[in-house]
Order: C-alpha cells, then structure tokens, then sequence
C-alpha cells in the first residue's frame, strides 16, 4: 500500500468527506439564518463517485474516514454510503448535530462505528434555540442518552464561546463526568469578517484555565496518534478534549485531509483551493490511477501551518464550515 507522504514528513491518513453542505440547524458560528446559496444535487459527489475515490483514498493508506457536513443525515440514503465506507476503511466514523440520530442507532452498531462525534453548544433548551435556532435541544439529548446507553462511542463537540455558553464549561465538564464522556471544546474559528466569532472568541488557553481554576489536577495526555485534539485527564480518569481550531498549535502533526461535498481535495481547513477531483472522476479518459496521482501531487504540497494555507488565501473567505466539511 502506498502513502500520502508531505513536504514536511507528515502521513495524510485520515479523510474527512463532507457529504452535503445542507443542514435542518442554523448554528450561529456556522451559518447565517437565511439566504444560503446550497448546492445544486448535480453538483454534489454522487454515493458512487465518494466510493470510487474512498478505495482509491484505501489503497493511498488512508484508514480512517469521517463523514461530516452539513449535516450528514440529511442526504438521502446515507445509509447505503456508511455501510459501503465500512466495507473499506478500518475505521468510519462520523460527526452530526443528532438531530434524526432516532432512526440509525442500528446501523451504527451494525457497521461497528468507530466514533460518533455529537455537537451540542449548551445544556439548556433556551440557549440551544439561540445557538442552533431551531428548537431541538430535548431531541438531541434523547438521542445522546440512547446513544451512550447504548455503548456507542460517542464525543461531544462544544464550540465553546465567550459571553454565549463560556458560563457552561464546567457544567459539561460536570456531565463529562456524570456520564463518562468525552466532552470537547472548540475554539470558534472566524469566516469572515461579518460572521460574529472573532468578537465571541475565546481561546483554548483560556478555556483550559477556566477548568484548571476548578479541577487543579487536570493533566494532559501525551498523544498516542495524531490528532486535532489535546486531550486531558481529569480526577486521573475522565478525558476532556480541547481544539485549538483557530490558534492552530497542531499542525506540526497533522494527518488530515478533506473532500467538499462538491468534491474539491482540500489538504487543510484554511486551503483556499484544492484539486477539483469531481473533473478527473467525470472525465472518462482519466483512470483510478490518474486521480491517485492528482491526490499524491496535492498532498505532497501541503503547506507547513493553517497560517501559511491563510496567508495564501489572502482576503478570501470562506462562507461557512458546511462548504468545507467542519
Ligand atoms: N452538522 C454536523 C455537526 O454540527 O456536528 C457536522 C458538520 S459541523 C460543520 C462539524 C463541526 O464543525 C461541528 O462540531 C461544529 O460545531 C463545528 N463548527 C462549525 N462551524 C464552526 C466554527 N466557525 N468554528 C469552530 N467550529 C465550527
Ligand atoms: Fe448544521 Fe453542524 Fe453547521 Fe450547526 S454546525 S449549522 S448543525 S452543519
């Protein structure tokens, strides 16, 4: 098997597919409220084509996938995609508002989900409305509590924000405890200049000191894999995660690449372009090899940092997460 080998020595072995840039919530941070411009189906990769690229991805030693978005469970027949992923990656996992998590508790187990990140910004119905603007908060911590009672490996995701659910750091950690779960803040990264996050932001230094205030014997982890995550142990047993999305303090071993639902490649989260993969796969001139070769150039010019991939990008912005695959 092959290797995505980069400039600076790091293995790209982990692929996250963003598989629609539709969402049924309308999270602050992520979205505005009105006025997206979606994309048109055709314009999305077809299931078909995501499996073709998945086996040339396996076969380039990518073995883990995440499928994220938009919200993943609003495509139709996702289904048939994970149960497909599942046949070729060791691991497949997802990340979701779980919203409609109701009707695919079996199909995770089924397919052996190696993770399932879960996003909830606040633990109260109030403040979900006015993250989310949708009123779904009793429906999404039903399906959290099935979810874990069930044995399913779940994570939190908590972009965490000052002056809007900053006074709820030590009650998820509370319920990271009390449910013995592994609860995640994100910084909230800024899209542009009229999206509100820089105003909000609230960095992951400051986020772990509002914890150490009260938990003086949190410890960090000495990271096993790569990861996006530093992790933390608190009372010597249970993991709180903390994502330096925006200060962007891991790249140095960075093993994630990522494909648009319209299938652009993407080497990092602040890429201003990738490689269109959606031309090569429509081409049919063009073999698996060809596009494996197109996937090879483009992650051997990884730049060093999200700095570097930003400072290239220049005044471009992007419109929102879901377009990238968050
Ligand atoms: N809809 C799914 C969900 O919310 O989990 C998957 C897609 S969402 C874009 C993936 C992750 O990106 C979520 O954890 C979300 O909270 C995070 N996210 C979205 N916009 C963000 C931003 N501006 N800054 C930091 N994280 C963000
Ligand atoms: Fe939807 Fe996820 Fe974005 Fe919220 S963060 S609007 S749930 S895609």
């Amino acid at each position: 098997m092959r290797q995505l080998l980069d400039q600076h020595n790091r293995i790209a072995s982990y692929l996250r597919i963003g598989v629609t840039d539709r969402c049924n919530l309308r999270c602050r941070y992520c979205m505005p409220a009105e006025g997206i411009d979606f994309s048109d189906r055709k314009e999305l990769l077809s299931y078909e084509e995501i499996i073709r690229l998945a086996h040339i991805f396996r076969e380039l030693g990518v073995d883990k996938v995440r499928l994220t978005g938009g919200e993943p469970f609003v495509r139709k027949g996702i289904e048939h995609l994970l149960q497909a992923l599942a046949n070729i990656f060791p691991k497949v996992n997802i990340t979701t508002n779980a919203t409609l998590l109701q009707n695919h508790f079996d199909l995770l187990e089924r397919i052996n989900i190696s993770g399932l990140n879960i996003s909830i910004d606040s633990l109260h119905r109030e403040r979900f409305l006015m993250i989310t603007r949708r009123d779904n908060y009793e429906r999404v911590m039903e399906n959290i509590l099935a979810c874990l009672s069930r044995g399913l490996p779940v994570k939190l995701n908590v972009v965490t924000m000052q002056g809007v659910n900053d006074m709820e750091i030590l009650d998820f950690v509370d319920f990271a405890i009390r449910h013995r779960v592994e609860v995640r803040f994100i910084e909230a990264m800024p899209f542009n200049q009229d999206d509100g996050n820089k105003t909000v932001f609230l960095s992951a230094r400051d986020i772990l000191n509002r914890i150490q205030a009260v938990h003086p014997s949190i410890q960090k982890l000495v990271p096993k894999n790569a990861s996006s995550s530093d992790t933390y142990l608190i009372e010597n047993q249970y993991k709180i995660g903390i994502i330096p999305a925006y200060t962007r303090s891991l790249c140095a071993s960075c093993n994630r690449i990522r494909l648009t639902p319209k299938g652009e490649f993407l080497t990092c989260l602040y890429s201003k372009t990738g490689t269109d993969l959606r031309a090569l796969l429509r081409d049919p001139s063009l073999d698996d090899e060809a596009i494996a070769a197109a996937i090879l150039n483009s992650v051997a010019h990884k730049l060093k940092s999200g700095f570097e991939e930003e400072a290239k990008r220049g005044e471009e912005v992007f419109s929102s997460m879901t377009s990238i695959g968050g």
